[in-house]
């Protein structure tokens, strides 16, 4: 069996009384796209913001890549290579798509604040960043502006910042929220080739994306992980069907 990156052990969240998340456990494995679907409120942002550490569980455990990460924050474990992407656009509208590149691999080496006088010139940053570009085809927009870009394009410019962080994991909280039809249809393909780099934990409402590209699927519902599998058998499973996908009966 592939490696475990991720593992989430029997994490519980409560907001007063609504128990966001119930005794989950679930695991990211090396390769594999595992997609977290469920209805709304079920608690799916809420749980990958536990996995990040952007929320601290009331019980329960994240190991990622073989340690504990319960008492490291969310820039700590961003820098262990846990990629957060989607939730919190953090594009810089005014700056070119590769100069938003070029703070990506300038962060990742840790050196945001020294890049700003000559970034033009810095091909040891350039060169990284134009390579990150090119892997989510957006290297023909490397000059424009990132105000100028479709929403489909600006998605593929924070897969290619997060690929800057030489990522162990990619976190996808609804990628192709707001996209339509033809932004699914470019984003599928490339984070089909994603899970080459990194596995990727995926929340996805788009059910065609979901059954094309996940190897496993796991169906959270109020809280709790009521199934777990492969594609074919969380789309026999009735408790799937009758809770979540809503072709049962
Ligand atoms: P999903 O992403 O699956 O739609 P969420 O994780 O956003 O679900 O929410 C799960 C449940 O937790 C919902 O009932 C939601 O209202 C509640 N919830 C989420 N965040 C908070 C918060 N910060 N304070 C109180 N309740 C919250
Ligand atoms: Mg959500």
């Amino acid at each position: 069996m592939a490696e475990v990156i991720l593992a989430v052990d029997n994490i519980s969240k409560h907001f007063g009384a609504i128990a966001a998340s119930r005794n989950v456990s679930l695991d990211l494995r090396q390769g594999e796209i595992h997609a977290l679907i469920g209805p709304n409120g079920a608690g799916k942002s809420t749980l990958v913001k536990q996995i990040a550490g952007e929320l601290r569980p009331d019980a329960g455990s994240v190991r990622f890549c073989g340690r504990p990460v319960d008492s490291i924050d969310a820039v700590g474990r961003a820098r262990l290579g846990m990629a957060r992407t989607f939730q919190v656009s953090c594009l810089a509208m005014e700056l070119s798509v590769l100069r938003n590149a070029m703070l990506a691999v300038a962060g990742a080496a840790g050196n945001v604040f020294r890049l700003f006088p000559a970034a033009n010139n810095d091909a040891a940053i350039t060169g990284p960043a134009m390579e990150c570009l090119r892997q989510v085809g957006l290297e023909d927009r490397a000059m424009t502006r990132v105000a100028d870009l479709s929403h489909g394009e600006r998605r593929r410019l924070e897969i290619a910042m997060a690929l800057a962080m030489s990522p162990k994991a990619f976190l996808m909280d609804e990628p192709m929220a707001g996209m339509g039809p033809e932004g699914a249809r470019t984003l599928t393909p490339l984070l089909d080739s994603l899970r080459a780099k990194a596995p990727i934990l995926l929340i996805e409402h788009d059910m065609d994306a979901v059954f094309s590209l996940a190897d496993r699927i796991s169906v959270l519902v109020n809280g709790e992980i009521i199934a777990t599998g492969s594609v074919d058998e969380v789309r026999a499973n009735r408790d799937v069907q009758k809770s979540y996908l809503g072709d049962g009966e």
